[in-house]
Order: C-alpha cells, then structure tokens, then sequence
C-alpha cells in the first residue's frame, strides 16, 4: 500500500510536470486557486483528489487549439541570448511587452493587444504561444488560430451546411471565435484571400474592437503588404487594437536550434 503522502507527493509532481511551468512563477507572484494553492490537489483527512482548477484548465487547454509543438513554450523558455546587437534591443522590447499582456489579463485589466511583425523564424509564434500558454495556466480562455487554417476551416464549415439546423456551422464557428477571451491570431500572411475571407477577418477584428476583447497577431507582412492583402479597413482596426513589435534575426532561430542539436549529439 502506497502512504497518502507519498501519493500526495507524486500527484503534485506528476501535475506540476503537466505544467511547466508553474503557474504562480509564470507571471510572478501571486496564488490563483484559493481551493488547492496552486499546488492542484485538495486534501480532507485521509482523502485527497484533484482539484476543480485542474480540470477547468485542462478543458481550457483542449479548446485552446494550440499544437503540441508550441504548448512548452513560455517566457522563461524565450532565449534572447540568439539575437545579437539591435535584434536583441527589439527582442527584448517585444518579450517585456508580451509579459505585460499577458500579467495585465491576468489581473483583469483592459489592455491594448500586440501584433508581432518580422522576419520568418524570428520567434514571433513562440511568444504569441507562450502568452496563450501562461494565460491558459491562469485558467484564462486564450484561442490560439492559425489563420489560413481557420479560414480553411470556416470554407469548410459554409460548404457543409445543410440548412438543418438552427445555427449554420460556419456561423457557430466564427461567433465561438468572435467571442473568445483572448485571441491569437498566427500568422496572418500573405495567402489567398477572397473578398468573403477579408470580409470575415474584418468583422472579427471590428467585433472584438468594439467589446474591447484583445487580439495577439503574427505576421510577416509589412504593413503595406497588409494593406494590399486585407484592405486599409482591416488594418486600421488592427493599428486600433495592437501595438506593434517588429522582431528580427540575422539567421532563422529554428536552423540555430537545429545546427545546436547537430552539436550536441556528434
Ligand atoms: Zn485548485
């Protein structure tokens, strides 16, 4: 038979893993769930189980839509030591304000979203990601939306319609979207969009401008480019809600971490 604090023990280890990391070191200070202390069990006598938080998040994490590659990183994670000379100065800027967002939502604040713009591989996804991350460990609702993928998914649900139900799935789709907490929009790039996906893209961002709900953007565009792809309606909403963070690199961060990898398994 195994001692209930030894299980204890190896429940709060086995959920602090889960979490990497810790929700009361992500964003300094500070415990959320009064219920367990964070620690993500609740003990009574001789039993213990776990706590709601845990689940609440869990399920959080399930609808967050963010791939498995991206769900470890977080801010601790940002390494800041591969940008050199005034890639780190804009690096640097772009991670405090990242961490700001994402302790302003935390505390329940209104805060101005951000839109990360740069180069490709320049760590633009990985803060977007670990903003959604941090947020989500919070028990905060954060939507992650790869954007072509959204839109594909959103052609997808309007071809499928059979007029059956109440709620086309296109319709329920987009408003369960609309409405999210807060929402991360990646790599809004140059793709093929149509007037109905522009007029889509617009709606969502006047939709969550006007209930003041922040947007987290990725782009490699220029604004210009955005201009020209989406339209000026759509890109004055954007300049609306976000501040702009441009990241740059001499060398795609990913081939870095790949040419260190090679390194250290020869
Ligand atoms: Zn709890």
């Amino acid at each position: 038979m195994i001692r209930l604090d030894e299980l204890i023990h190896r429940l709060q280890h086995s959920i602090r893993e889960q979490q990497a990391p810790a929700p009361q070191e992500a964003v300094g200070g500070g415990v959320t769930c009064r219920i367990c202390g964070d620690t993500g069990i609740v003990c009574s006598g001789d039993v213990a189980w776990i706590c709601d938080c845990q689940r609440h998040n869990g399920k959080l994490r399930q609808q967050a839509g963010i791939a498995p590659e991206l769900r470890d990183y977080s801010f601790e994670g940002f390494r800041i030591d591969y940008y050199d000379g005034q890639h780190r100065e804009r690096a640097l800027a772009a991670l405090q304000a990242a961490r700001e967002f994402t302790r302003d939502r935390i505390q329940g604040k209104s805060c101005q979203g951000i839109m990360f713009t740069g180069d490709v591989g320049a760590g633009k996804t990985f803060l977007a990601a670990a903003v959604a991350n941090e947020l989500l460990n919070q028990g905060i609702q954060a939507q992650f939306l790869v954007v072509p993928d959204f839109l594909d998914d959103l052609r997808t649900a309007l071809l499928h319609n059979t007029g059956d139900s109440r709620e086309p799935d296109d319709v329920a789709l987009f408003r369960s979207v609309r409405q999210g907490e807060v929402l991360i929009l990646d790599d809004l790039g140059a793709h093929n969009y149509t007037e109905w996906t522009c007029n889509k893209l617009y709606s969502l961002l006047n939709y969550r401008l006007n209930y003041q709900l922040p947007v987290i953007i990725t782009t490699n565009l220029k604004m210009s480019e955005l201009d020209e792809y989406l339209g000026e309606r759509t890109t004055s909403r954007i300049v609306q809600m976000c501040r702009i963070y441009r990241l740059t690199v001499d060398k795609d961060i990913r081939h870095i971490k790949n040419q260190m990898r090679f390194r250290q398994e020869e």
